[in-house]
């Protein structure tokens, strides 16, 4: 297939690009490269512009036949998007718009679309699966919710075929140690707890020990990196037989504790982690925990490295040698 890939330049997409381009796929990415590393894009050809820029969309699909979209261009931080609501508008439901328009105007139909765990809100009942109600906790979760939207209704109206992947906690990094989590702030957990340990940041505050969980501290579903990008790769296949919209969450159905994954990071590392305890951080749920029954038995999905020792193995060896 001929794959474009926006936003390829990213933590997901670049790993994305890789993983395409290893199974015989044409890949272009096209990153503002705002968020993004130039240093990541080693697979496919690379278009640097922004999805504002509608003259340099509709260039992009005039010099290329594409068989199908994955869209990871997105603002992604929580905390941000309540200072900046605006913004997170603007890119995630405004960028995405662009790009839909420009599919629709040059007849390319599938999108595979980035969505998250965040458009849930506070769980009602856990495991999470499909069914459970929306009810995002800020504007970010929101612009994923409304982009999903905009995409069952053109779907609805036969413009394009589409599947929303529901991220959980996003984890680890290429085994081959050629790519990783880069971003700049960090915020995640995992990425922190690495870099605290090398001495690159200060020790991470654990946000919240009075939660209603086993041990007080947030609950997370970790899915590594490659297992989501696998199951990007089987949604293209799935939308070839399954028009019009779908929507799967994806997670290893598995929840660990803040306190959990420090023990395993430390003990995977076989060095100390600093951290301080702090107050909670808003608009944490206590509990994520992913039903991905669905993407199993419709998309075929079967994680290869739910063990989130192996997650963090994986992030090791990049973060003690990052290639950017
Ligand atoms: N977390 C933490 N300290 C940090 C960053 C994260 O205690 O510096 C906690 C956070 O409250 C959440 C979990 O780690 O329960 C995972 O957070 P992350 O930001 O990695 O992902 P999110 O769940 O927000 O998508």
């Amino acid at each position: 297939m001929r794959v474009l890939v926006v936003g390829g330049a990213g933590y997901i997409g670049s790993h994305m690009c890789k993983l395409l381009a290893g199974r015989g796929h044409e890949v272009v990415v096209f990153d503002n490269l705002v968020t993004g590393h130039r240093e990541a894009l080693r697979w496919g050809r690379f278009v640097e512009g922004s999805l504002h820029d509608a003259a340099a969309l509709d260039a992009l699909f005039t010099q290329h036949r594409f068989d199908a979209v994955i869209q990871f261009a997105a603002s992604i931080a929580v905390g941000e998007s309540v200072r900046e609501p605006l913004d997170y508008y603007r890119n995630n439901v405004g960028g995405t718009l662009e790009l839909l328009t420009t599919m629709k105007r040059h007849g390319v139909r599938r999108l595979v679309f980035s969505s998250t765990a965040a458009i849930f809100g506070t769980p009602q009942y856990s495991p999470i699966d499909e069914n459970h109600p929306h009810a995002p906790l800020s504007p970010y979760g929101h612009s994923k919710l409304m982009a999903e939207q905009v995409l069952r209704d053109a779907a609805a109206a036969g413009h394009l075929d589409a599947v929303a992947l529901r991220y959980f906690n996003a984890a680890g990094a290429d085994p081959e140690g050629e790519l990783g989590e880069a971003h700049d702030p960090e915020t995640h957990l995992i990425p922190l707890l690495l870099k605290a340990a090398l001495g690159q940041v200060p020790p991470v505050t654990v946000f919240g020990s009075d939660y209603d969980t086993e041990d007080g501290t947030c609950v997370r579903d970790y899915i590594h990196i490659c297992d989501l990008c696998e199951a990007h790769l089987l949604a293209l296949s799935y939308l070839q037989d399954n028009p019009g919209f779908s929507a799967f969450n994806l997670g290893n159905g598995k929840g660990y504790s803040v306190k959990q994954v420090l023990a395993v990071v430390a003990q995977t590392i076989g060095r100390a982690v600093p951290t301080v305890m702090g107050p909670r951080r808003a608009g944490d749920p206590a509990r994520l925990i992913a039903s991905s029954e669905l993407a199993r038995s419709k998309l075929g999905w079967q994680p290869k490295m739910p063990e989130l020792e192996t997650i963090i193995r994986t992030a090791w060896r990049w973060h003690q040698a990052p290639g950017f």
